[in-house]
């Protein structure tokens, strides 16, 4: 095995909270001695009908039950990521991806995994389990992708700027970032938007200055 993981994916495309747990994904499975490869991550309408018409209209097996305009693959919403082993001999080796969904459906990562659901099962694909298993939430929720991908950047509203925060508890400030700065949002609660910064760590700001 490769001693190395592989990303093939732009993780900017994913929701930024997907981001946090697939690099949280990433830091287990390394200390487990499992590398990955991350191989799909945001899908296009056209992309989705692409894989869509696979072993319809085009060659190769069926992989997908959702169609580009129903906008029913959690890939298209940026929710979800799939992975393989990086071991061009294990790829898809069943033992080590039921590893890698333990170590993802751990309290340290928290993602949902396709190898649960029941009536298709897929293994190599991983999602955040905040709107469900599908993408029917989201869908009433947001109406579009469109829509949705609008709430994953906020812009910082107040003239003097605003602290980021190390935990929610305030006890200590990362830095204070100026007025109309963006940010990404991973989820926002109680006081509080917790974001994805630049390196990749996490922070807390005031959710009443970000629109
Ligand atoms: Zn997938």
């Amino acid at each position: 095995m490769t001693k190395k993981h592989e990303v093939r994916i732009d993780r900017k495309k994913l929701h930024p909270w997907l981001d946090h747990k697939l690099g949280l994904l990433l830091k287990e499975c390394a200390k487990e001695g499992i590398y990955l490869i991350i191989t799909e991550g945001f899908r296009t309408v056209a992309q989705q009908n692409a894989l869509y018409a696979k072993g319809r209209t085009k060659p190769g097996n069926i992989v997908t039950n959702a169609r580009g305009s129903s906008y029913s693959s959690q890939h298209m919403w940026g929710v979800a990521f799939d992975i393989a082993i990086n071991d061009s001999k294990r790829l898809y080796d069943t033992d080590l991806i039921g590893k890698v969904a333990k170590v993802a459906k751990s309290d340290k990562v928290g993602l949902g995994w396709g190898g649960d659901w029941k009536s298709f099962p897929d293994t190599p694909h991983f999602y955040l389990k905040k709107w469900g298993s599908g993408t029917g939430e989201l869908k009433a929720t947001y109406g579009t992708p469109a829509k949705f991908k609008k709430t994953w950047r906020m812009k910082v509203k107040r003239k003097k700027g605003l602290l980021i925060w190390k935990d929610a508890n305030k006890k200590a400030s990362l830095k204070c970032v100026k007025n109309g700065t963006k940010v990404r949002v991973m989820h926002v609660k109680d006081w509080y938007a917790r974001v994805l910064l630049a390196d990749g760590s996490v922070g807390y700001m005031n959710k009443k200055y970000l629109k």
